[in-house]
C-alpha cells in the first residue's frame, strides 16, 4: 500500500548515505512508533512505503481514539441522534412516518461492529506496508531501544505518537461520573443524562444524548462554551441548541455527586440539586506520557505531561520525535496525520524537510446544527489587523424548514482584511457544515479575495450559495 505517494523510495544504499536508517548494521529498526493512532499508523506505513524498516507498538486498539472512542463512533451517533427530527418533518412532506421506539443496543452494537471491521482494516494496512506490529503497551529502555511485553527492540528513531486521555477532576463523588471512552459502551441508553463541559466533545455529546431522546442537561463553569471558537458562532450555537432541547447551564459547576440507588445526584455551585442516571465529564483530555519510560530516554515534558517539541516534531532528544494529541499542537486526527507525513519525508526522503502550517485548519463541531469554521475568529484578526477588516453575516431559515416549520436558522460570517481583500475566515453554523467549510478551506489556502469569491457563481438552491453572495458588509472591525 503506497497510500498514493509517488515519491521514489530512497535505497537502502542512499538512507545509509544519508545517515539515516541504519537497518542492517546497528538497530533493529530505523523507525520505532509507539501507538498506532491516526498519526502513528500514518507515519508508519508511509515510512516503510520510502524504504524505512519499520515496527509499530499498540497497546489497547488499532486506528487510536479517532476510529475507536473519538471521531468515527462520535459522527456516527449523531447520524443516530438525528432521526428523531428526520421522522418529525417528514409529515410536512407527505410523509406519515411514526417513529415508534429507540433502541440503544443496536445503534450502540452497529457501531462497535463497523469499528471493529476498521480495526481489521488498520491491521492489514500497516501488515501490507510491512510494517511489524506489537501487541502491548511499549516503554522506552533508552534512547534508542523499546521495550514491549518484555522483548527488546532497538531502533535508530522512535516515535511517540501514543495520543490523550479523557480526565476527571478530583472531587467528591467524581468516581461517579464517566467519560467519553465509557460513553460508547453504554450498557443501557439512560434516561437522564448531565453532560459537564464547555469544548466541542461536550457540546457533541450532549447534542448526541438529546437527540436520542435523553433530558439533556449540560452545564459549563464558564459564562459561554466553546471557548476558541468565533464569539458570533458561540452565541449563535447557544440559541440553536437550546431549540434541539439541551438544557444550557452555564457559570455552573458540579460540587459534589452523591449516588442513590442508581440515581446521580449532583450538588450544583449555586446551590441547586440536579438528578441524572448519567454524568459524563469532558472537562479535558491529557497526554499520554506515563508509563512510557520517557525519562529513561531524558525526554522533557511541559507542564501537563505533553513532550515538548520543535518545529519538525523533534524532543529534546535528538532521535526521538512526537505527533500527535501527545504534543501541545492542535488535537484533531487530520492534524495528526499530516505531522505523521511530515516525519516520514523529514527522516527517509530528501525532499525538504516539512512542516505543518497550522492557519486555516478547517474543523468541525458535529453539534446541531453543526459548525465549520475555518480561519482567524474576529477576535484574533481584529487583535491583528484592528481597522482593517470588513466582517460579513448573514442568518437565515434553512429552505428545508420553510415546509418543516422547524425553529433552526443557519448562520454565516466571513472575515475580509480591507487592505488586500484577503478572505481572513469562513464561520458557518447549518448542517453539513463541515462539508461546506472542507471547501472553503481550499479557497482560504490559496489566499482567495473577497472579489474571487463575489466572481464566483453560485449553485443554486444550496445554503453554500449563500457565501458567494455576500453583498453588504455587516460592520467594519
Ligand atoms: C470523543 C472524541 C471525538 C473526536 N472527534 C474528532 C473529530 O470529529 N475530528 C477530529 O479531527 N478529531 C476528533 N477527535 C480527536 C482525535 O481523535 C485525535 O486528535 C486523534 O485521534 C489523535 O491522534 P494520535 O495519533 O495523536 O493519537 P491516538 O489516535 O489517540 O492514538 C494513540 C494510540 O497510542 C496507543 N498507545 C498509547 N500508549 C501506548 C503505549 N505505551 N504502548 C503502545 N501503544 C500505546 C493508544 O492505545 C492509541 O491507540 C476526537 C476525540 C475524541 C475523544
Amino acid at each position: 500500500m503506497r497510500d498514493g505517494c509517488n515519491f521514489p523510495r530512497l535505497s537502502p544504499r542512499k538512507l545509509m548515505l544519508r545517515g539515516l536508517p541504519n537497518t542492517d548494521m546497528q538497530y533493529d529498526y530505523d523507525l520505532y512508533v509507539v501507538g498506532a493512532g491516526s498519526g502513528g499508523v500514518r507515519a508508519s506505513r508511509i515510512a516503510a512505503s520510502y524504504g524505512a524498516k519499520v515496527a509499530i507498538a499498540e497497546s489497547t486498539y488499532l486506528g487510536g481514539t479517532c476510529v475507536n472512542v473519538g471521531c468515527v463512533p462520535k459522527k456516527l451517533f449523531v447520524y443516530g441522534s438525528h432521526f428523531q427530527e428526520e421522522f418529525e418533518d417528514a409529515s410536512a412532506y407527505g410523509w406519515q412516518v411514526q417513529a415508534e421506539a429507540f433502541d440503544w443496543p443496536t445503534l450502540r452494537d452497529n457501531k462497535t461492529a463497523e469499528i471493529e471491521r476498521l480495526n481489521g482494516i488498520y491491521g492489514n494496512l500497516l501488515a501490507n506496508a510491512g510494517v511489524d506490529l506489537h501487541e502491548g503497551h511499549a516503554q522506552l529502555q533508552d534512547a534508542h531501544t523499546v521495550i514491549v511485553n518484555g522483548q527488546t527492540y532497538t531502533a535508530n528513531n522512535i516515535l511517540i505518537a501514543t495520543g490523550s486521555w479523557p480526565t476527571v477532576p478530583d472531587f467528591p463523588g467524581s468516581e461517579h461520573a464517566i467519560t467519553s471512552n465509557e460513553a460508547f459502551y453504554l450498557p443501557t441508553f439512560p434516561e437522564r443524562v448531565v453532560v459537564v463541559g464547555g469544548g466541542y466533545i461536550a457540546v457533541e455529546f450532549a447534542g448526541i444524548f438529546a437527540g436520542l431522546g435523553a433530558h439533556t442537561i449540560q452545564l459549563y463553569r464558564g459564562p459561554l462554551f466553546l471557548r476558541g471558537f468565533d464569539e458570533s458562532v458561540r452565541t449563535f450555537v447557544k440559541e440553536e441548541i437550546s431549540k434541539k432541547g439541551v438544557d444550557l447551564r452555564l457559570n455552573l459547576n458540579v460540587e459534589r455527586i452523591e449516588l442513590d440507588g442508581e440515581t446521580r445526584r449532583l450538588h450544583l455551585t449555586d446551590g441547586t440539586v440536579v438528578e441524572a442516571d448519567l454524568v459524563l465529564y469532558a472537562t479535558g483530555r491529557h497526554p499520554k506520557t506515563a508509563n512510557l519510560g520517557l525519562e529513561n530516554a531524558g525526554v522533557a515534558l511541559g507542564e501537563r505531561g505533553e513532550i515538548l517539541i520543535d518545529d519538525y516534531y523533534r524532543s529534546s532528544v535528538d532521535n526521538i520525535y512526537a505527533i500527535g494529541d501527545v504534543t501541545d499542537n492542535i488535537q484533531l486526527t487530520p492534524v495528526a496525520i499530516e505531522e505523521g507525513m511530515c516525519i516520514a519525508n523529514n527522516l527517509f526522503t530528501d525532499r525538504p524537510k516539512r512542516k505543518l502550517d497550522y492557519n486555516n485548519i478547517a474543523t468541525a463541531v458535529f453539534c446541531q446544527p453543526n459548525i465549520g469554521t475555518v480561519g482567524l475568529t474576529e477576535a484574533e484578526a481584529v487583535a491583528r489587523y484592528a481597522g482593517d477588516l470588513d466582517i460579513y453575516e448573514s442568518s437565515f431559515k434553512p429552505m428545508k424548514h420553510t415546509l418543516s416549520g422547524r425553529d433552526e436558522r443557519s448562520f454565516m460570517k466571513m472575515i475580509v482584511r480591507r487592505s488586500d481583500d484577503v478572505v481572513l475566515a469562513i464561520h458557518m453554523v447549518g448542517p453539513e457544515a463541515g462539508e461546506i467549510i472542507q471547501g472553503m478551506a481550499v479557497a482560504l489556502v490559496a489566499g482567495a479575495t473577497k472579489a474571487q469569491f463575489d466572481a464566483t457563481v453560485g449553485i443554486h438552491p444550496t445554503a453554500a450559495e449563500e457565501l458567494v453572495t455576500l453583498r453588504e458588509k455587516t460592520r467594519e472591525a
